[in-house]
């Protein structure tokens, strides 16, 4: 009857969605980076940089290109970052 015995937990590293603020595990997460190049996609999780994460929801992303994704990586995004990330977010939740 102790309560230590819920699940078995693994280390999963968890982060924080932009969009919803929910916490889920990092690779459910896709990585947005602020790197020297610019504010970009990472797709590898190796970039260096100030990152923010966002799930795989367009809401999310609708919501993060609003401002909540400029916030969390303390900067403005220029016009061709935000089409970058447009483009990419139309792709968003759509698995086949
Ligand atoms: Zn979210």
């Amino acid at each position: 009857m102790s309560k230590k015995s819920r699940r078995k937990k693994r280390h999963v590293p968890k982060r924080t969605c932009v969009g919803c603020r929910e916490t889920l595990a990092k690779q459910t997460l896709t990585r947005i980076v602020r790197s020297p190049d610019g504010v970009q996609v990472d797709l590898t999780g190796k970039i260096s940089g100030r990152g923010a994460y966002l799930h795989n929801q367009r809401e999310c992303w609708d919501r993060a290109l609003k401002g909540a994704l400029a916030n969390a990586l303390r900067t403005k995004l220029t016009a061709e970052e935000r089409s970058t990330l447009e483009a990419y977010s139309k792709n968003v939740g759509r698995e086949t």
